[in-house]
Formats: structure tokens, C-alpha cells, sequence
């Protein structure tokens, strides 16, 4: 039978409940359990995929193409567990499925509301998380949103009731709360957790533990005793969780604290001891490395990492199997398009980077850089966006295809070597209608792609809705362009990755390969594009 464990939030967003809940997944499967996790987003967005990433974070795509909350992202790169559409549902999800269940009549004529139909409905959810068959130990449900806030009243509901339905004893729930340092009073202050955990009580719940977020502080064994009192709990399952770097730390400070043992004896589970040694020696790694390659990341400035959270995560995993130190310098497009000479602002870096991205803004300056990486023979990493401004940079300048780009930036284009993918033609409605999830994609032997896999067929995810228009295939592969990477298709394979044959790494896929990296396996070409960067600066040197 599978025990549950259920994260919520206190006194502010932004505490940390993703990392907590995938924290937790790491240390319980360091112990051989089976695990699953999810998240229950308390807003009305169907799913993240029309939320703007520069002010929600980035979407992060499962295999089975869901589009959803970038705390999805950590659950991957921490634990193995399987996510899939099943692992995050927000209110709109929720709400839809009830309303088409009362259009269709399979309400009997009665009156549908919050309790029992969206209760239900959300219970539900969290039951096929997980099936028999699975043999799922312990399932995660992480809700997002902060107690107190009107939306994610019916998903407090919905737990308060199911607990009663499994058991208690089946159960566990963590609070992730703020305990803010006071400057003035040169303290810690417990107040806005007892309110917080108050707040829970109120409708029904009681926190078996407090992960108490203290910033650059630690609380002290009275202060501990203090938020046990005031809360009802026991004073081991008060943990605390200063700010922690590198952030692959931060199990390992819960490991010391023994949540993983209190949360099983919460449950009423034995497990044997974890092994957390292989894990350790990765932040070790990660700790020690001794060298540092600096990459231009050509985009917007967005202010935030979190818009682009995989990405970053990914060059720190391809740093640490590379011993070094991957640092991300944004640097503004539009910036570019008003130099004569982007070399100006590119030359002190040892790789470029254009990631991901929709709509026309600042695209003449990635095709500059592009251009300069080209030319001068610095490492080229493109993602999805990042490999369509490649094709565009050579049909250009190499091709001799004046005024090249994509439809999606001119749809009257003299030459259109991006086009729409022809099954995205005809779709009107914006949200879940990309080309999404992992698919098929065979490479070519002798290329960098196929030395990074060293695999015939890898599988990655997409989001995207444009792709290589195959009528200027051969005019490309002319102009220097190696297809290494292609999905299969019939009479119509989609081009997934290009490379350049004579430059020492240039590398560009449709797909994302930034969703499936892992701190323990780093992403083959955020790995091989790393060790270039770093060979390229060596021998600048
Ligand atoms: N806008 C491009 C497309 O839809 C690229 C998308 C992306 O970079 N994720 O094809």
C-alpha cells in the first residue's frame, strides 16, 4: 500500500517545498523505496504552458508531453521517479474535468459544488498517481501556494479528508514555513510560523513536521523546543533549513537532521539505512572544481534564473563531469543588434549559447552571434530556438538565401527555411497544442552528436511548433550543414539535430535536451559542449 506524504507552504511563496519534496524523494529512494511525486498548483491556468516564463519560471515538459510547474524539474534531477501527465494539476485542470463531467450529465441533476465535486475530483488525482501494479512505497504531493491563500482551499480540503480516508497512520504532512531573522532584535522570530501553522489548524490539519527556512541563520535546540511547543509537534521533526550552496547540498543537510527517519516512523515504515556516499562525492566534485569556462547565454535579460531553470541546472551537471565551474553571462540580443562588431562583446567568452525562445524580438542579434561563433570557431550550443537561428545564420551568409528566417518571424519570407510544422497547421487554441514530449531521434554515425550519445537512437523532449522547412535540405547540407540527428517519419523526417562539419563544436537540436539532465548524469551535449569550451579557452591561452 502506498503512504503519502503532503508538503505545503507557509508565511510566503517561494520557501522551498520543491526542493524539500524532492529532497525528501532523494534520501526515501537512497533507502530503496519506490517513490512518485506531484505537484497541485492552486491557480486557474489549465497548465503552466501559456504562463509567461519570465514571471512563473520555466515550463518543464515531461515524456508524455505535459507541460508543467518547473518543480517538476527538481523532482526529476533528484530522484528517478516516473512523471507524466499525472504529476501536476492545478485548479483549472480540476475544475475543467468536473464541469465537462456536469455538461455530460454524470452529475444526476444535482447541484455541483466545491465539496464533494472538487474535492472529489482532486482526491482522485492524487489516487492514480500511483497504480497497484507500480508498487509505489511512499508518493509525494507537493501543493504549491501558500496556506492561508483563498485558492488552495479546496486542495487542504481534499487532504484533510483524504488522510481520514487512509489512515492517519498512512500519512505525514510537512509544513515549509519562514522563520525570518530580525536585524533589530538579533533573533530569529517564530511568530509567523505558530500564525501559519495556526492557519492549517483552522481547517483541520495538523503538521506532523516544520522545515523552518532561517536564511543565513540556524536555529538554536530552545527555539526548536519553542516551535514544537507553540506547534504540537515533537521536537525532532523540527528541521532546519538555512540557505545551503551548492543547492545538490541541501538532502545531505536534511539527511543530518534524520528527516528521512522521522518521516518513516511517521509513516509507520521501516527502511534500511541509506546510502548517500555516491551522492556526497558529487557535491564534493561539485564543490572542488578547480577551473571555470565563461559562456555568453544570447537572449533576453530576464533578471531571473528561474525562467530558464534546466538550462542553468544542466551546465552545472555538465560542470561537474567536467571539473569546472560553467558560468552563464547573459548577454542582451538587442544589445548585439545595435553593434557594428558583436566581437566586442563575444570575444572574452569560450562558448555561445541560444536557447530557447518565441516571437521576433532581438532574433537579428542571436543570428550575429551565431555568426561570430561561426566564423571564429567558438564552441555553438543551440537549443530548440538556438538551432532554427543556426539554419537562418547559414542560409544567410552561407547559403547566400537573403532574408532567410523562420515564418514564425516573416511570414512572407522569400525563403522560409523554418517553416510551421504541417501538423501544426489549422490550430487555433494556444495551450497544450505544441509539438510536445519526447519522441524518436536517430543519429548519424561520425558526428558530435553521435560521439556525445555514443547511442544509434536517443529519445528527447520537444516544445515547439516550427522546424526545419526539408525543401532546402540539400542546398543546406551543400552550404555545410550536417544533419546528425533526424526523427523518422515516413517521407518527411524532421531535421532534430545540425552541427557544422568543419568547426570544432557546433552543435544545434530541435528538442530540449536541458529537461532530461541529472546531477548524476549530466546531459551528453551540455557535457561535450563544456569540455569544448573548455579545450577552446585552453587554447586561446
Ligand atoms: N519559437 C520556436 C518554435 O515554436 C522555438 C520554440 C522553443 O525554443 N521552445 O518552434
Amino acid at each position: 500500500m502506498t503512504k503519502y506524504v503532503f508538503t505545503t507552504g507557509g508565511v510566503v511563496s517561494s520557501v522551498g517545498k520543491g526542493i524539500l519534496s524532492a529532497s525528501l524523494g532523494m534520501l526515501l529512494e537512497s533507502r530503496g523505496l519506490k517513490i512518485a511525486m506531484m505537484k497541485l498548483d492552486p491557480y486557474i491556468n489549465v497548465d503552466p504552458g501559456t504562463m509567461n516564463p519570465y514571471e512563473h519560471g520555466e515550463v518543464f515538459v515531461t515524456d508524455d508531453g505535459a507541460e508543467t510547474d518547473l518543480d517538476l524539474g527538481h523532482y526529476e534531477r533528484f530522484t528517478s521517479a516516473k512523471l507524466s501527465q499525472k504529476s501536476n494539476a492545478t485548479t483549472g485542470a480540476v475544475y475543467n474535468t468536473v464541469i465537462q463531467k456536469e455538461r455530460r450529465g454524470e452529475f444526476l441533476g444535482k447541484t455541483v459544488q466545491v465539496i464533494p465535486h472538487i474535492t472529489d475530483e482532486i482526491k482522485s488525482r492524487i489516487r492514480q498517481l500511483t497504480s497497484e501494479e507500480e508498487g509505489v512505497d511512499v508518493a509525494i504531493v507537493e501543493i504549491g501556494g501558500t496556506v492561508g491563500d483563498i485558492e488552495s482551499l479546496p486542495f487542504l480540503e481534499a487532504l484533510r479528508q483524504f488522510r481520514l480516508e487512509i489512515g492517519p497512520e498512512n500519512c505525514c504532512f510537512i509544513h515549509v514555513t519562514l522563520v525570518p531573522y530580525i536585524e533589530a532584535a538579533g533573533e530569529l522570530k517564530t511568530k509567523p510560523t505558530q500564525h501559519s501553522v495556526r492557519a492549517l489548524r483552522d481547517i483541520g490539519l495538523q503538521p506532523d513536521v516544520i522545515v523552518c527556512r532561517t536564511g543565513k541563520k540556524r536555529l538554536g535546540p530552545d527555539q526548536c523546543a519553542k516551535i514544537a511547543l507553540f506547534c504540537n509537534v515533537t521536537a525532532d521533526a523540527i528541521i532546519n533549513a538555512e540557505d545551503i550552496s551548492p543547492l545538490y547540498a541541501i538532502p545531505l543537510n536534511f539527511k543530518s537532521q534524520n528527516l528521512d527517519t522521522t518521516v518513516l516512523r511517521l509513516l509507520h515504515m521501516d527502511a534500511p539505512e541509506g546510502d548517500v556516499t555516491e551522492w556526497t562525492a558529487m557535491v564534493d566534485r561539485l564543490k572542488n572544481a578547480n577551473k571555470e569556462v565563461r559562456i555568453a547565454a544570447v537572449g533576453k535579460y530576464v533578471g531571473h534564473d528561474d525562467a530558464y531553470k534546466s538550462i542553468n541546472e544542466g551546465f552545472v551537471h555538465a560542470g561537474i563531469a567536467n571539473d569546472c565551474k560553467v558560468k552563464l553571462v547573459w548577454v542582451d540580443s538587442e544589445k548585439l543588434e545595435q553593434m557594428d562588431d558583436v566581437g566586442a562583446a563575444l570575444a572574452e567568452f569560450d562558448g555561445i549559447l541560444v536557447g530557447p525562445g518565441f516571437g521576433s524580438r532581438g532574433i537579428e542579434g542571436k543570428i550575429s552571434a551565431v555568426r561570430y561563433a561561426r566564423e571564429n570557431r567558438v564552441p555553438y550550443f543551440g537549443i530548440c530556438l538556438g538551432m532554427q537561428i543556426a539554419v537562418i545564420e547559414l542560409a544567410r551568409h552561407v547559403a547566400g538565401f537573403t532574408g532567410a528566417t523562420s515564418t514564425e518571424f516573416d511570414p512572407k519570407t522569400p525563403h522560409p527555411v523554418i517553416s510551421l510544422l504541417s501538423e501544426q497547421r489549422g490550430i487555433k487554441d494556444m495551450g497544450g497544442t505544441m509539438r510536445l514530449g519526447q519522441y524518436r531521434c536517430d543519429l548519424a554515425p561520425g558526428t558530435k552528436a553521435h560521439a556525445a550519445y555514443g547511442a544509434d537512437t536517443i529519445h528527447e523532449r520537444h516544445r515547439h511548433r516550427y522546424e526545419f522547412n526539408n525543401s532546402y535540405l540539400d542546398t543546406m547540407i551543400d552550404a555545410g550543414m550536417v544533419v546528425s540527428g533526424r526523427h523518422p517519419k515516413g517521407d518527411h523526417d524532421l531535421v532534430e539535430i545540425m552541427e557544422l562539419a568543419d568547426h570544432p563544436w557546433f552543435c544545434a537540436s530541435q528538442f530540449h535536451p536541458e529537461f532530461k539532465s541529472k546531477p548524476m548524469y549530466p546531459q551528453p551535449l551540455f557535457r561535450d559542449f563544456v569540455t569544448a569550451a573548455l579545450a577552446f579557452k585552453e587554447a586561446r591561452a
